[in-house]
């Protein structure tokens, strides 16, 4: 099978390493940081640190869920570190970074589900940098629309929530998240928060049908989400999720276009596409509509 093959030609990127990619991951280290661009060893970490971007993961290393693509661990989580919000800042600070994507591992086990955590670092970035970006990629929260309120309270510039697959794959890709609850999400960030954008992703690659990947952009659109991402799955390890197609990039043109007919304006669509990959300029082209 495809795996067996091996990576496709344009799924093959020499990773440059030096300069500004080597001060970035040693700040990130002495800080005791997470990112996610370093977890999951992203291919566009060169270039995401050298635009001055970066995705933290907070809230700990270990995840209450266990969905089957990710690579995050899934363990007993670890007690909320009540001074990581002026870590985060400092951090960004001294990274010169410009926009910054927060996410989390998710942590069912927490009565907000984080919310409270995400909201004090969202204030402790822009009280060290005013004018820094802010955008949050977080968890369904269990459909607690309190948690979610919370979070919008705090004013980050975007809110990112994942659909990561299609309807049909949900039970085998995401056992603990439920699809429609992911959009509810999305429109309760529109009708609380009319004036923030809502932004959201998908993994294509796992097994889902075109009219499949139509439907998940059409009802995200439909549920008011402004910005869309669409990149390759690719399997973390052997015990994950195998790939059941690597889309080639005239494919993910045709998603591209996809998207667009249906009316979507910001997409980001293409094999190295990470949910927080060129996610400043994706929110600065939304600005300059
Ligand atoms: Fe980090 Fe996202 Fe860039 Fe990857 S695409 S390096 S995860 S900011
Ligand atoms: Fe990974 Fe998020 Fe699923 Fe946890 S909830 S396993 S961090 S995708």
């Amino acid at each position: 099978d495809a795996i067996r093959k091996g990576k496709p030609r344009w799924l093959r990127k020499s990773m440059p390493k030096g300069g500004e990619y080597q001060r970035v991951t040693r700040l990130l280290s002495e800080a005791g940081l997470h990112t996610v661009c370093q977890e999951a060893a992203c291919p566009n970490m060169f270039e995401c640190f050298s635009k001055h971007t970066a995705t933290f993961m907070i809230l700990g290393a270990n995840c209450t869920r266990n969905c089957r693509f990710c690579n995050v661990t899934s363990n007993t989580p670890t007690p909320v570190d009540p001074d990581e919000p002026q870590k985060v800042a400092d951090t960004v600070l001294k990274l010169e970074l410009t926009y910054v994507v927060v996410t989390s591992v998710t942590r069912d086990d927490l009565p907000d589900g984080g919310a409270s955590h995400f909201a004090h670092v969202i204030q402790a970035i822009k009280k060290a940098g005013p004018g820094m970006r802010v955008e949050v990629l977080i968890p369904d929260f269990q459909g607690d629309v309190n948690a979610l309120e919370t979070v919008g309270k705090a004013e980050p510039d975007v809110i990112n929530h994942n659909i990561e697959t299609v309807k049909g794959l949900y039970a085998r890709v995401r056992p603990q998240a439920r699809y429609q609850r992911s959009l509810d999400l999305i429109r309760n960030v529109k009708k609380r928060f009319p004036g923030l954008p809502a932004k959201s992703g998908i993994m294509v690659g796992l097994g889902e049908t075109l009219e499949e990947i139509r439907t998940t952009f059409q009802d995200l659109y439909d549920h008011g989400c402004n910005i869309l991402t669409v990149g390759q799955y690719l399997q973390p390890t052997r015990d994950h999720l195998p790939v059941e197609k690597f889309y080639s990039p005239e494919e993910f043109e045709q998603l591209d276009r996809m998207a667009r007919d249906i009316g979507f304006e910001q997409v980001a669509a293409g094999p190295f596409v990470r949910s927080s990959y060129k996610a400043g300029e994706l929110f600065d082209s939304l600005l300059e509509d």
